[in-house]
């Protein structure tokens, strides 16, 4: 048994992936696949995983139990760009969101 096993890797390891396709990130193949994955613990905590970016194996992992279009917005910004802080992210995928809101609500008047 391994002990040294992260929760994380534990996920990609135990789960079947249940659909998967290929996608094209700035000029490089990744896979983006549907699978769930369990909670993990965070300083003490368990917290939801809503989806992974792998950059060694060139995967995008998205959770079906939650929103997968916002989650699909967040990993591929950490695709894009690896050094982006978790907040910056978080606030990129949130104007991706407003922004779609907007033009819906724009092309509905
Ligand atoms: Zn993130």
């Amino acid at each position: 048994m391994s002990s040294a096993r992260t929760a994380i890797e534990k996920n990609i390891i135990e789960k079947p992936v249940l659909k998967s396709t290929k996608i094209r990130i700035r000029g490089k193949w990744w896979r983006l696949e549907i699978k769930q994955l369990a909670p993990v613990k965070r300083e003490g905590s368990w917290v939801p995983l809503y989806g992974l970016c792998n950059y060694e194996t060139r995967v995008v992992t998205l959770n079906p139990q939650f929103d997968m279009g916002a989650t699909l917005l967040h990993e591929i910004t950490h695709a894009c760009q690896p050094d982006l802080d978790e907040v910056t992210v978080e606030e990129i995928e949130d104007a991706h969101i407003n922004a779609k809101k907007a033009l819906e609500k724009l092309i509905a008047k």
